[in-house]
């Protein structure tokens, strides 16, 4: 059954959430009962002292009362005028203080009852008696009446108060003990929500980090050229399709390597194929062209008086043809021997190879009257014979494509990252960089070029890239070329032979 990675995370955040609001709403209810408790413990004080007023106030009563009796004097009655303007006040005040407890209630509404009473059954008269006959008033009080009255009143107030006070105490007992709870409830809590979130990170981990490191270290191993690397494909959620999508991928990757390989490996093939027909036909060719050669060298020498004058041309033709043949099937010969095969490479200071390449275009140098220099060059760890090729073919082009004015050829290097850069700079007839590129295509020539076959770069190209190396040009028309090359440089001395610049002509 398929389980989605999203809907598992939303149940187990959810759960979680929930868990948290659960612990939240506890807290808040056992804080507000805490609260609460410790309000009505407060409201129970306040009920206290509003009844210690009223009390107050009923005693002041009877004192006036008693006082007024007594002596007839109407500033003893003060007390008794007080207080019955305020006890009705005090007695709503008391009424609003006094717990829901139903046992209060009833013992504060007896209370008002009983205070009502002393004053309109008892204390009215005997004040109106006192005025009228103050003798038969003063009887009165010897009785007592009103004393017992308010001594009766003063005992419905003390068992209000216990009342009262038994109230505050449970309520006071009440709120630590919802405080005890509500403490309690939040470390309970905490520790849940903690625990809630490692099992969520542990989870998280297992389902999610895990699997996905797994493709990443997969992707690492592909990149690495390992296409053989797949990921774990068997859960059913987003991360099985990203590891299978991925095992996809390596899969479709490894076939078009595959295929790549099998047409590198053809290509190569028909590459060596044409070059051994290359090499083949030249090699056959040699030997019909040396019989012309040689017949055609037999009637210039035999039978040329005996021509006439177009017989003679169709024999310059002749000769000449041949001549230039001669040279296309060598560097067709050279072309397709160079490139392939294992290197003869050995360490060997490069200056000796430019030297070699200058031997062999001796004549050339001193016809054309040109000046060859060269910089102090590094020790190289190549083939001897092709590299040499390389400076004389370039050197060769460097004279041959030079104005009429007598050319200057500078040989360079100088490291280029791991790399040693060759520069063969002239100040000859220049390139159009346009045609930078296309020179080193095999029988390439400039519309500029007389002599050649076009052959010389292509072998060149194909030396320096057999080395890992490239080969270009850059050069503007008119304004000389530079051929750059560069060699890995393997050499173990690599440095520049310290040596002044040479200077032959
Ligand atoms: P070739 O073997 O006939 O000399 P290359 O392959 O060496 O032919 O050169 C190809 C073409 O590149 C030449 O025909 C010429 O037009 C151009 N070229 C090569 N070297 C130079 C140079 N130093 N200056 C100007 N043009 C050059």
């Amino acid at each position: 059954m398929r389980r989605s990675i999203t809907t598992r995370m939303v149940v187990a955040s959810g759960t979680l959430a929930l868990i948290v609001a659960v612990i939240f709403v506890v807290l808040v209810v056992a804080i507000r009962e805490q609260r609460q408790s410790a309000n009505s413990a407060i409201g129970s004080e306040q009920a206290i002292t509003a009844g210690v007023s009223l009390e107050k106030l009923a005693i002041d009563l009877e004192t006036g009362v008693r006082g007024f009796v007594a002596s007839g004097s109407p500033d003893l009655l003060q007390p008794y005028t007080n207080s019955r303007k305020q006890y009705p006040q005090q007695a709503a005040v008391l009424e609003q203080m006094v717990s829901r407890d139903p046992l209060a209630r009833q013992q504060v509404r007896a209370i008002l009852g009983a205070i009502n009473d002393y004053v309109n059954l008892y204390s009215i008269p005997m004040v109106s008696l006192a005025r009228e006959t103050p003798d038969v008033a003063r009887n009165v009080i010897i009785n007592n009446t009103g004393r017992d009255r308010i001594d009766g009143i003063r005992r419905e107030f003390n068992n209000l108060f216990a009342t009262e006070r038994a109230i505050a105490t449970k309520r006071t007992e009440q709120a630590h003990h919802r405080a005890t709870v509500a403490i309690w409830s939040g470390v309970v809590g905490l520790l849940v929500a903690v625990v809630s979130i490692i099992a969520l990170a542990l989870y998280l981990r297992k389902a999610v980090v895990r699997p996905v490191r797994e493709v990443a270290r997969g992707a690492e191993r592909v990149a690495q050229g390992d296409l053989s690397a797949r990921a774990p494909e068997q859960r059913h959620d987003e991360l099985g399709d990203l590891g299978r999508a991925f095992n996809t991928m390596a899969t479709s990757l490894e076939h078009s390597h595959e295929e790549v390989e099998a047409r590198t490996a053809e290509l190569e093939r028909s590459n060596r194929e044409l070059d051994q027909f290359a090499a083949v036909t030249s090699h056959d060719l040699k030997e019909p062209l040396q019989t012309i050669t040689v017949f055609a060298g037999l009637m210039n020498r035999d039978y040329r008086d005996q021509l006439d004058e177009s017989g003679r041309t169709f024999l310059d033709s002749i000769l000449a043809s041949t001549d230039r043949m001669r040279t296309l099937i060598r560097d067709l010969l050279e072309f397709s021997r160079v490139g392939h095969g294992d290197l003869q490479s050995e360490e060997v200071p490069a200056e000796e190879l430019i030297e070699r390449a200058r031997d062999n275009l001796a004549g050339q140098i001193v016809e054309r009257g040109a000046t060859v220099t060269i910089d102090s060059l590094p020790t190289v760890d190549v083939d001897p014979a092709q590299f040499c090729q390389v400076f004389q073919n370039l050197l060769s082009n460097a004279l041959k494509f030079s104005d009429e004015e007598a050319p200057q050829v500078h040989v360079s290097a100088r490291p280029d990252g791991d790399d040693w850069r060759f520069a063969v700079r002239d100040n000859g007839i220049g390139i159009d960089p346009a045609q930078a590129e296309r020179i080193f295509k095999p029988f390439a020539r400039l519309g500029a070029a007389k002599e050649g076959t076009g052959i010389g770069l292509a072998i060149c190209q194909r030396i320096v890239e057999h080395h890992g190396g490239r080969i270009w040009v850059e050069a503007a028309p008119g304004g000389g070329s530079t051929f750059y090359f560069t060699i890995p440089n393997t050499a173990a001395d690599t440095e520049p032979t310290p040596t002044p610049e040479h200077v032959s002509v």
